[in-house]
């Protein structure tokens, strides 16, 4: 029987995993704009673009020992400054992963016992390294600079590689497995960190549709990451800001913030565990959020409401209070973007965020054999986008029927109007706090006939989510082997 061909677009974690899904009944082709696998993990020292184009990887470095500052004991109120207990060890807090191993690997290829449960970033790329040579994967993935996607129309896809030479996509798995010797690492650790080559993103325009040499039509896997594009907030006077102003993308390490009174706005997972390393450096640190926080912090960390406006140094707070700002460190988050993908593929990023029309967040209501993976947040990346993926090939290899057209529209609105009934904004419609994850996996597992998330993984999330809402700076400290 002749077998089907994926475009897999992206060898991070999420494309790893769909290559390896796929690659024993389809032809898998995957493409990497970067030069190495690990997506997001691959950390780099430059920032914000690099040869025109935006660069891909959020990660920050968290390496260094660093001073170490007491903690306030209570829980922090807006504006409060409590009570000082003593040193705490928070120099190892940030420089650690904020999922444990445990809860991060994918069902079919454990990290290493041995060793802490929450590990610095660089032991995630080489487990996803060794998961791309323990499964073989390298032979499919054709990466740098002839892996750019630059254009995705109506499902067939184009890259750098076959420009202008009107190949075909291979349709025999010799010609497959003709391009993928080079796709090895490339120095992948110097000094500890990975080193992208020069020339690892160059400007590659969209082509235009009549450029297009014929080929059949693979089905397509989009796995290009969600974590590129920062979200500037609106906020007045910040871009009159005379101070060092940047966004979490290009945020690295605390160098820049020496001495200085820094406020950090947003208060997810990266915006905390930036503002508590900032503080150790930083005369001062003001976090501004609109959540509900019952940590220990940083003596020199104060907690504040949401920003009003800026004017000068100085910003001023929704609660009425103000500070002085040396800079202003924004972590409020990114936008998904698919710069790749032409009109034809009918895929829209709505105002709210919301990337439209997915049925089930994963496929492509008006190109069903496309997918998206790795769309939802707050969730257990690694085992979420295997489900994912396996009810994608469930779907395309026609062991799962899915509903018309018309029904995965209505699902969709049924679930934004579900949100906004709720009493929570549009731009939720991709989050899926517990329980709304399992019981979201337990309906993709269901209709796809696959196993849903182990419960051991499902209690460690919980465990690790209530450690981290109790404590911020030592719940990193746990060893789920101990
Ligand atoms: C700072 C930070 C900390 C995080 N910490 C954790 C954590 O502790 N635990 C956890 O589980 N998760 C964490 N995450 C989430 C992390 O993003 C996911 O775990 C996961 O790695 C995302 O994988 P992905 O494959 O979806 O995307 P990515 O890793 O972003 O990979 C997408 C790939 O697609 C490629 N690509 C993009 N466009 C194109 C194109 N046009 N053509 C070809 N290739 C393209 C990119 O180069 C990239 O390699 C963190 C994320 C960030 C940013």
């Amino acid at each position: 029987m002749v077998k089907k061909r994926i475009c897999i677009i992206g060898a991070g974690a999420a494309g790893l995993c769909a290559a390896n899904l796929c690659k024993q009944d389809f032809l898998v082709e995957v493409f990497e704009k970067q030069n190495a696998v690990g997506g997001t993990w691959i950390y780099t020292e430059k920032t914000s673009k690099d040869l025109n184009q935006p660069l891909h990887s959020s990660m920050y470095q968290n390496l260094s020992a660093r001073k170490q500052n007491p903690i306030r004991s209570q829980t922090c109120s807006i504006g409060e400054r409590s009570e000082e207990i003593g040193d705490h060890g928070s120099s190892k807090v940030s420089c650690r992963n904020k999922s444990s191993k445990e809860v991060m690997m994918f069902p079919d290829f454990p990290f290493p016992e041995e060793g802490p449960s929450f590990i610095h970033h660089t032991e995630v790329l080489k487990y996803l390294h060794q998961y791309a040579d323990y499964f073989q994967l390298y032979k499919y993935i054709k990466e740098g600079v002839g892996g750019m996607i630059s254009a995705v129309l109506g499902c067939a896809i184009h890259a750098q590689w076959d420009l202008g030479l009107g190949i075909e996509l291979a349709n025999s798995s010799e010609q497959l497995h003709g391009f993928g010797e080079k796709c090895r690492p490339h120095q992948p650790y110097v000094d500890g960190h990975y080193h992208p080559l020069e020339e690892s993103f160059l400007p590659f325009p969209m082509l235009e549709a009549s450029h297009m040499p014929p080929r059949s039509r693979p089905d397509t896997s989009v796995q290009s990451g969600h974590y590129s594009i920062p979200h500037w907030p609106m906020i007045p006077g910040l871009s009159e800001f005379p101070g060092q102003k940047l966004h979490s993308h290009d945020y690295r390490n605390n160098s820049h913030f020496e001495g200085q009174e820094v406020v950090v706005v947003g208060a997810g997972p990266s915006g905390i565990d930036i503002a508590i390393e900032i503080a150790q450096v930083a005369k001062k640190v003001i976090l501004s959020h609109n959540k509900v926080l019952s940590s220990p912090f940083p003596s020199n960390l104060y907690l504040e409401s949401e920003l009003d406006c800026i004017k000068d140094n100085v910003v001023y707070f929704k609660n009425g209070n103000s500070h002085y700002a040396d800079s202003i460190l924004v972590c409020t988050g990114y936008q998904y973007d698919f710069p790749f993908l032409d009109p034809s593929c009918r895929i829209k990023i709505r105002d709210t965020n919301i990337v439209w029309p997915l049925y089930k967040h994963i496929i492509n209501v008006f190109h069903p054999t496309m997918a998206f993976i790795g769309i939802p947040s707050q969730i257990p990346p690694f085992p979420f986008f295997y489900q994912q993926i396996k009810f994608f090939l469930s779907a395309i290899e026609e062991k799962m029927i899915l509903p018309q057209e018309s029904e995965m529209l209505q699902d969709i609105d049924d679930n934004i109007n579900y949100l906004l009934n709720s009493g929570l904004p549009e731009h939720h419609a991709h989050k899926m706090p517990s329980p709304i994850l399992w019981e979201y996996d337990d309906d993709i597992s269901k209709m796809a006939s696959i196993k849903p998330i182990s419960q051991k993984v499902r209690e460690l999330y919980e465990i690790t989510s209530a450690l981290r809402k109790k404590n911020l700076l030592s719940y990193k400290d746990h060893n789920f082997n101990e």
